[in-house]
């Protein structure tokens, strides 16, 4: 481990993209191998990249950390997805989870013939302004903006600490704690770093940018014209009811939101992905499956239907999955893509928030 006591000043490497650290470190070649060593062979530490000269590695290590969190506790649920709570530099606390998607699967003689799937979900916030009804991330209010590198740590520790080889594709969600699109420059960034072929070269059209609806930021994405997918939380079909739900929809209403979404580059091949977080007896009718149709009115979209994980701070309840089964019938009956995402680490109260939450609250 490296010893950040050594010179409180130094900045985390990872903050920075390839680019950026070719114009501080000379000669600009050396920072490919450092990438490389970070971000491929998983280095703990300066002192281990042996293709450095010695000198060198002892310049970097009194310029730079790249030890942004600390794991201080992760739980493993039924369904193995992983979640894990960081402390941050600052003392502050985040979470991510690592969620298996596809099994393994092995031939007759119990080789591996494809890998197990896994999707990682990151936060970009510690805490978050949105303030959605439904969030516990929500109740704790908003403390600060992650650093990019702070957001590309929680990916690195999670790869690195499962033994999953860089090449090992993973799909990313900005789905944790925080709206992404409240912290665009820094998780454009991050975007950017994760991605790089140097380091731990994740396709952008792997990397999912998930959003409570704040449009203008939606067109800011769009022009960076990243090449990542978006998803949306709409979890209503009317304002009066999302602005309820989901007080951030008082600023940008459901038709601006559409607006943005019918205005933002997609792969020919991707379609915008719309999360509908179903509520019982709230929003779960199927008068609003059919008002969600009229809605998604020619936008390639999918939808992502996810039963609410019921938590003691929240009135709302689960509904059953019968209900679930006809919103999803009705939505595929008209053409539209859907499914129910399973609530992948239910008993280790997998939504976001709750791990922090109750981590606190035992401490
Ligand atoms: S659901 Fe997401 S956007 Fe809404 S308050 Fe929670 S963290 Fe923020």
């Amino acid at each position: 481990m490296q010893n950040l006591t050594k010179n409180p000043t130094r900045l985390n490497l990872l903050d920075f993209t390839k680019e950026e650290l070719e114009e501080i470190i000379s000669p600009r070649f050396r920072v490919k191998q450092i990438f490389e060593w970070i971000y491929q062979k998983y280095a703990d530490d300066f002192s281990q990249m042996s293709s450095l000269p010695r000198q060198m590695r002892e310049n970097l290590s009194e310029k730079f950390h790249f030890s942004p969190l600390q794991c201080m506790k992760f739980e493993q649920s039924a369904d193995k997805s992983i979640k894990y709570l960081f402390r941050l530099n600052d003392g502050l606390l985040i979470e991510s989870v690592l969620l298996p998607m596809k099994p393994e699967i092995l031939d007759e003689k119990g080789r591996v013939l494809k890998h197990t799937r896994y999707t990682i979900c990151i936060s970009s916030q510690v805490g978050c302004k949105s303030g959605c009804a439904f969030c516990l991330t929500a109740k704790g209010g908003f403390k600060r903006n992650l650093t990019a590198g702070e957001i590309v740590a929680q990916v690195l520790w999670i790869k690195k600490q499962n033994k999953l080889p860089y090449e090992r594709r993973v799909n990313l969600v900005y789905m944790g704690m925080g709206e992404p699109l409240d912290n665009l420059k820094n998780v454009a960034k991050a975007v950017r770093i994760l991605s790089d072929n140097s380091g731990l070269a994740i396709s952008v059209k792997r990397q999912t940018i998930s959003t409570s609806g704040l449009a203008r930021q939606i067109k800011e994405l769009g022009e960076l014209d990243l090449g990542v997918l978006l998803a949306i939380s709409l979890h209503a079909v009317n304002d009066k009811l999302r602005s309820e739900l989901m007080p951030i929809n008082k600023a940008y209403n459901i038709a601006a939101i559409m607006d943005a979404v019918r205005n933002f580059p997609i792969n020919a091949r991707k379609r915008v992905m719309f999360e509908y977080l179903l509520i019982d007896g709230v929003n779960d009718d199927l008068s609003q499956a059919r008002e969600l149709v009229r809605l998604l009115n020619g936008i390639k979209a999918k939808v992502n239907l996810i039963l609410f994980n019921p938590h003691e701070k929240s009135p709302y309840k689960r509904p059953s999955l019968e209900k679930a089964l006809s919103f999803q019938d009705f939505l595929s009956t008209k053409g539209i893509s859907c499914t129910i995402r399973q609530s992948k680490g239910l008993d280790i109260s997998a939504a976001c928030g709750q791990l922090k939450e109750r981590s606190i609250n035992n401490s």
